[in-house]
């Protein structure tokens, strides 16, 4: 592991790995199939991008989202490791399959949709291909919170591969989804890494609707940084934005439906700032490393436990004291009752768990973090001193709105 930490230093310029980190480079480099989980923001790129510099031929990495590829090829890049992406919208296709065939690639991105064509697996095996790196693994496994048909193909083409060893990384898996994905993608189950789930510098708050604007809007006097309010659907963002734009601190939409241009901007001028608030969708902050985000705001339920850690981590990487405020509402409950009603008996199941954990979380009078981190796998103290019912216990349980109701009737 010398020359590994040496690349640390040298390449990447840290001075130390992170967490698991070690483990699972440790794992890859020396040919072993492994299955990292590790929050967001704990450096699972690093994991495949160091080993590509170590390891001969190419490391193929399967990333879900186009726009995710090109920030990871920059930031590689910037790295010095000779990558390159192959998507629909690269026009030097041509000439990046010449790198590779030339066997001058340390990485290559690619798409599920893509990796998957028997064309490709052609082409690789005119190549010297070193591991297969599966980003965003959970996509594998219908229990999972992101369900991708795609990524059911990558294993039949890995077969052709045999000797190379696969690396699966995801931030959002419970137990359930954990062990598909081993058995999906083949890796075997002493392969699997846990890293830590806990944010201690996140302070979580869980309340019913009532005047949401108002709530929300207490919560930004009372906190001077950059925030993120999530919204559910497009014309919230807008409606919100508005609202809160009034009482003069400076605040943005962003959403899907915005032209590109504005879309940028806003996420440009947010990540500079230093007490923007953001009213957004869940589809901002992906791929965004911004570290001083002092809360994040949601105004309806997420769509399970792993969006709303996931989305909630994205306050306070800096490791400084953040706060995570989610209002929700039963008809948010009815609504998600619908959905789940809505798809095929097969994912029904799954459906229905992740909600039922989520009325668990929002319903609790014991410690948020608890539920938490036990979705994920640990076993953690009974309190944590850093949630609402851990800082406040409540004295009485409000039995007019209760999740439970709305998920049995
Ligand atoms: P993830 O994909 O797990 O959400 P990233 O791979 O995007 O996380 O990394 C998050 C941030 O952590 C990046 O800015 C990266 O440069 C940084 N990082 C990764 N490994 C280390 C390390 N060992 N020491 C310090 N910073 C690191
Ligand atoms: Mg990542």
């Amino acid at each position: 592991m010398q020359a590994a930490l040496d690349i640390l230093k040298r390449t990447f310029g840290f001075s130390a790995f992170r967490g698991v980190q070690a483990d699972v480079v440790e794992r890859v480099l020396a040919g072993q199939s492994t299955l990292g989980v590790m929050p967001t923001g704990a450096g699972k790129s690093l994991c495949y991008q160091l080993p590509s510099l170590m390891l001969e031929g190419t490391c193929i990495v399967v990333s879900p989202l186009i726009a995710l590829m090109h920030d990871q090829l920059r930031s590689a890049e910037a790295n010095g490791i000779s990558a390159a992406t192959l998507t629909s919208v690269d026009e030097n296709r041509a000439e990046t399959i010449q790198r590779l065939l030339a066997g001058d690639l340390d990485l290559l991105y690619v798409a599920p949709e893509r990796a998957s064509q028997p064309h490709f697996r052609d082409l690789l095996q005119q190549c010297r291909i070193a591991l297969f790196a599966i980003d965003e693994a959970h996509c594998v496994s219908e229990w999972g919170h992101d369900f991708r048909p795609d990524y059911r193909l990558l294993a039949p083409m890995m077969e052709a591969f045999p000797d190379v060893p696969r690396l699966a990384l995801t931030a959002t898996a419970d137990e359930h989804t954990r062990a598909d994905i081993l058995t999906q993608l083949g890796i075997p189950g002493e392969g699997l890494i846990v890293a830590g789930f806990d944010r201690p510098n996140i302070r979580y708050h869980i309340r019913p609707r009532d005047s949401l604007t108002r709530q929300i809007q207490q919560i930004i006097d009372a906190e001077p940084g950059p925030g993120i309010v999530y919204a559910p659907t497009r014309a919230a963002t807008e409606r919100l934005a508005e609202t809160l734009g009034k009482s003069g601190r400076e605040t943005r939409c962003y959403h899907a439906g915005l032209p590109p241009e504005v879309r940028a901007k806003n996420q440009h001028d947010f990540v500079a700032s230093e007490d923007m608030v953001i009213v957004a969708t869940v589809a901002f902050g992906m791929g965004i490393d911004k570290p001083d985000v002092r809360f994040v705001i949601h105004a309806g339920l997420p769509k399970s436990i792993e969006a709303y850690y996931q989305e909630t981590g994205r306050a306070g990487r800096d490791g400084d004291p953040s706060v995570a405020h989610l209002f929700w509402g039963g008809d948010d409950f009815a609504r998600a009752r619908m959905r789940v009603a809505e798809v095929g008996q097969d994912r029904s199941t799954g459906e229905r768990a992740r909600l039922g954990a989520l009325g668990a979380l929002v319903e609790t009078a014991g410690c948020r973090r608890a539920i938490l981190l036990r979705h994920f796998g640990e076993t953690p103290p009974e309190t944590c001193g850093n949630c609402d019912n851990c800082l406040n216990p409540p004295k009485a349980v409000d039995a007019t709105v209760t999740a439970q109701k709305y998920l049995s009737a």
